[in-house]
């Protein structure tokens, strides 16, 4: 069954070419990151040409966000925030088939960085409402729209200052969708699973210290910092943190293990993960909480012994593990090891029901008869991070039906990073059918 044309499907493709061809590359430094203003501009222009209004605010000189409210029929119901960023992690285009910032059409994909992080999603928010605007359709409650700057570089400048600093624009928003989830696992012609985010795995990124006795190189010395460090960093980085199942990763497993024939043993289910191909990355590291070693800082001298040492480690939490895991961290590093917190952000987890997922489904269903809506954890981190700070029930939904055989979580911050038009396409009419409906 041919789906019915739709404007925005196919205005998607050309607002999504257009995003791509601007270069909004995250750098993690301020002074080198620009491209946000120039896309907010691009998307006021797109808003306001069919007559909605925008509110755009920069937390820094050309660090901008930009935020709209189209009202619906019923104003007293809780409102839905739609958000996307608009920024991008950096591309280096020696390593690329195409230029990253070129918006190339070939093989049935868009290419470009940001093309399923997540400009693609930015783009179906986009053509659905110019649609919506030109047609006379009302969504049944308010619905507000995001798209952020900073999200690939810890969102202070974005959905952090946003909710800091204007969080009377996200008034009455009870629910969201963002990414990352809404996309295909194609079991067989007749089924897809669409993985939902319903939960997200908590940032703590710490710094330990060793300390110790500064000294000569040549000298016998039993109280060396960089011993220390090192071996509680190789002791951290070698451990693994037991396995706990919260109530997502449980009925992912049962979805899966279902919709697959499969066994999954509930106390190894790290081996069935790792079988299911392109999204065992997404989702190997939702069954425990994790500490990786990312960063090492001491001495000055060859021949000097330091008096201290210093390492971070990247620590992701499941959902109300964040204080045992600082428990079980400690036992690890031992006593004397200090610890410093970079930054910490929460856990999220919500349930897989309700009306809004009930729409997810029923969207689904109606433009891919195969579909079935599964809820999953993202071992990252998103803005959804931010707007729950709000009371705001968040979930990664930026529908895409992608080709069975696509990595497509090695595509998230990857080189020749694409999308295929026609899972964009399915995307816009899902994501027109949710809205409406919800
Ligand atoms: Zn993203």
């Amino acid at each position: 069954m041919e789906p019915a044309p739709s404007a925005a499907a196919d205005e998607v493709v050309g607002i999504c070419r257009d995003l791509l061809r601007i270069d909004t590359s995250n750098t993690g430094d301020p002074r080198t990151t620009v491209g946000e203003r120039v896309a907010a501009e691009y998307v006021a222009a797109q808003l306001t040409e069919v007559g909605i209004d925008v509110e755009l605010h920069e937390s820094a000189p050309r660090r901008a966000n930009l935020v709209a409210r189209i009202p619906g029929r019923d104003r007293s119901r809780g409102a839905l925030l739609v958000h996307g960023h608009l920024d991008v992690v950096p591309a280096d285009a020696s390593e690329w088939s195409v230029p990253p910032f070129s918006g190339e059409e070939k093989d049935g994909y868009l290419w470009g960085r940001g093309a399923i992080d997540m400009k693609d999603f930015d783009a179906m928010m986009l053509a659905v409402v110019r649609d919506w605007q030109r047609t006379g359709v009302v969504p049944p409650r308010d619905i507000v729209l995001a798209f952020t700057a900073d999200e690939e570089a810890g969102m202070e400048y974005g959905s952090q200052f946003l909710v800091r600093e204007h969080a009377g624009l996200f008034e009455g928003c009870t629910e969201a969708i963002g990414e990352v989830g809404g996309f295909s696992y194609t079991v067989n012609d007749d089924l897809r699973l669409y993985l939902v985010e319903t939960a997200e795995k908590g940032i703590d990124w710490l710094r330990l210290h060793a300390r110790g006795r500064p000294g000569h190189g040549s000298f016998v010395h039993d109280d060396n910092a960089v011993t220390a460090l090192a071996e509680a960093v190789a002791a951290v980085g070698r451990h693994r943190f037991p396995m706990v199942i919260t109530p997502t990763v449980r009925a992912f497993l049962e979805q899966v293990s279902e919709a697959l024939g499969i066994e999954i043993d509930p106390d190894e289910p790290e081996q069935a993960i790792a079988k299911l191909g392109p999204i065992a990355a997404l989702i190997g590291a939702t069954v425990r909480n994790t500490a990786n070693p990312t960063r090492l800082e001491a001495g000055y001298k060859d021949n000097v012994i330091p008096g201290k040492a210093s390492a971070t480690i990247d620590c992701r939490t499941l959902p109300g593990q964040a204080e045992a895991f600082l428990e079980q961290l400690r036992a690890v590093i031992g006593p004397d090891i200090e610890i410093e917190h970079l930054q910490r952000q929460a856990a999220l987890e919500t349930s897989f029901d309700g009306a809004l997922v009930d729409a997810m489904a029923t969207a689904l269903r109606a433009e891919d008869p195969g579909a079935r809506a599964v809820p999953y954890m993202l071992s990252g981190g998103t803005d959804a991070k931010a707007f729950s700070t709000l009371g705001i029930r968040c979930f990664g939904f930026a529908p895409l039906k992608l080709p069975a055989d696509l990595n497509f979580s090695a595509l998230f911050h990857g080189v020749d990073e694409r999308v295929p038009v026609e899972g964009l396409q399915f995307g816009v009419r899902v994501l027109d059918r949710l809205l409406k409906a919800s």
